[in-house]
């Protein structure tokens, strides 16, 4: 396995950042990790970044350690019980083929996450969430090297911490966890989830696992733009959750803001705050945020990071200042200190 220098990641980011990584190399057996741990002992103080599509990093600058740019390959149908089929994918593959062949097998359960972009080994990072379906609704099993010991360990479902966008993965033990496939259980008698966001309307004919991919690939489509025409990470804060009271007094003031009751509090729509103060559709040189939809962050073609970032944070200010709300980035941010002062959930790459 060759480790290259210097490496462009532009290709490697959605946001299609000229961005380069110090060191880089392609992981595509587990026995390619030796090479990555001689690398380590040779470069204790660089940090290593595991790397599928690029599809929720946010890199604000070039990467100073060693980008592992995962290619572990595995599509496999493990076998049935009487409720469920067991189907293991490695963690390089990407996620819409893998739900696409699935689908081309005959089974059910992953339609709603279709054309989400990345690989199914970053999948469980965020527990990736499309039209009312999670990745932890049918995720089985996942196997995963452990950075700390160099064993490979297996977690059930329920040892994975998943939440909202998120994971043990990604916010208890960053880090930490080198993912490197996950095994589906898939209902042979399925439910479909069509009460979301259009999905009914889109639909013509049988209700089958195709038809509905078939409308979600359609719905996105109309609503995101396609990363290889406009460069985005998807939605770039999460949807903030705050306290009944919080919202009870919004709500008095701005009777249009709708929220979701759950247990912890109540979820409040993160594109309809950042459109209240005025961000859709505005451009600041390459750096904007996209026309029809205030959320996703675009890089109109020559954007730095830093730019996005910048842009990042004057929204998450003008959300505090007029909602008393602080936002969170939903994708990775990797870069300067100095920028992500107020963001717990940086990585940063300089001490
Ligand atoms: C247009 C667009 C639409 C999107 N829509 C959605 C959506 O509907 N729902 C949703 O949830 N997300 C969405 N996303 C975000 C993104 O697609 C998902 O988060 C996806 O799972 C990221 O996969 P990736 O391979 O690109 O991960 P990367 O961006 O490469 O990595 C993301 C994180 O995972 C880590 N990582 C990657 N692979 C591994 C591994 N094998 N082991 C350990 N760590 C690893 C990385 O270090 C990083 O911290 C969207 C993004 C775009 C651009």
């Amino acid at each position: 396995m060759n480790i290259r220098e210097h490496y462009s990641l532009r290709a490697l980011n959605t946001f299609g950042l000229e961005v380069k990584a110090r060191y880089f190399c392609t992981l595509a057996t587990l026995g390619g990790l030796r090479t990555v741990w001689q690398w380590q002992q040779q470069y204790p103080d660089l940090p290593i970044l595991f790397l599928g599509g690029g599809s929720n990093m946010l890199f604000v600058e070039d990467f100073p350690g060693l980008v592992v740019h995962i290619k572990l390959m595995e599509r496999t149908i493990i076998g049935s019980d009487a409720e469920y089929t067991y189907v293991k994918a490695g963690a390089g593959e990407n996620w819409h083929d893998f739900v696409r062949w699935t689908i081309d097998k005959g089974l059910a359960g992953l339609e709603n996450l279709s054309l989400i972009p990345g690989t199914v080994g970053a999948a469980p990072m965020q527990n990736i969430g499309a039209y009312g379906v999670e990745l932890k609704d049918h995720a089985y099993e996942i196997f995963a090297v452990d950075w700390k010991t160099a064993e490979m360990r297996h977690f059930s479902v329920a040892e994975c911490g998943f939440g909202y966008r998120n994971s043990r993965f990604k916010s208890l033990e960053p880090n930490r966890w080198l993912i490197a496939s996950v095994t589906f259980q898939l209902p042979n008698k399925p439910t479909w989830h069509l009460d979301y966001a259009g999905v009914k309307e889109q639909l013509t004919g049988e209700v089958t696992a195709r038809s509905i991919s078939d409308a979600i690939i359609h719905i996105r489509q109309s609503k995101l733009p396609d990363p290889a025409q406009l460069g985005n990470a998807g939605s770039f804060f999460k949807n903030p959750m705050i306290s009944d009271e919080h919202y009870q007094t919004l709500k008095e003031q701005y009777p249009h803001l709708s929220g979701w009751v759950l247990e912890e509090g109540v979820k409040v729509s993160a594109g309809w705050l950042i459109d209240q103060c005025g961000w859709k559709g505005k451009r600041f040189g390459d750096a904007g945020t996209y026309e029809r939809h205030a959320l996703v962050l675009v890089n109109h073609g020559q954007a730095s990071g830093a730019q996005i970032w910048q842009l990042a944070l004057d929204i998450i200010d003008s959300v505090e200042q007029r909602f008393g709300i602080t936002l969170e980035p939903e994708p990775n941010v990797v870069g300067k200190p100095m920028l992500s002062q107020r963001m717990p959930n940086v990585v940063l790459t300089q001490p």
